[in-house]
């Protein structure tokens, strides 16, 4: 009897572990307050940053599908946060998904982004922020291809591609 709690606890912990390492979820205000290690005031980033990314990552803007510059984008390298310069995508993950928008099935490394639970506009998604700033930078759907299912929808003007 003890045996079989004692299994139930381990497998509860590995379910747990492998959840976690995923994705990093956590509530909206809190992330942006703890989490950012690069942290600069939304007046120091309009100062820096070209007004069409600073309206898409700091005042939580969208750009237009098909309008952006690397929805329909292929060259070899590294995209990184359009704010702090962080690696967040390979382009070896991105994919062409029809949408409209730069998609990628996997961040560059999964401590480059986090998750948050974005309840706007009625619908209930997990919006994707960089990991070092805070800056938004789209959402993540389960509609992508193999091997992770996952589609990282993301907005080109939060993104500087750097060839490899
Ligand atoms: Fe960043």
């Amino acid at each position: 009897m003890l045996k079989e709690n004692i299994l139930t606890v381990l497998i509860a912990v590995c379910l747990a572990g492998t959840g976690c390492a995923q994705t990093q979820r956590q509530d909206k205000d809190s992330a942006k307050e703890e989490k950012p290690t690069m942290k600069k005031s939304k007046a120091e980033w309009k100062q820096e940053l070209d007004p069409e990314v600073y309206r898409i990552m700091w005042e939580g803007g969208t750009e237009r599908a098909f309008t952006g510059k690397y929805w329909d984008h292929n060259g070899d390298g590294v995209y990184l946060c359009a704010s702090c310069k962080a690696p967040l995508f390979d382009s070896k993950t991105k994919f062409k998904s029809g949408s409209g928008w730069p998609s990628f099935w996997q961040p560059i490394d999964s401590d480059a982004i986090d998750l948050i639970l974005d309840k706007s506009f009625g619908m209930i998604r997990e919006e994707v922020v960089c990991a070092q700033c805070g800056g938004h930078l789209g959402h993540v759907f389960n509609d992508g291809p193999e091997p992770t299912g996952l589609r990282y929808c993301i907005n080109s003007a939060s993104l500087k591609f750097e060839p490899r």
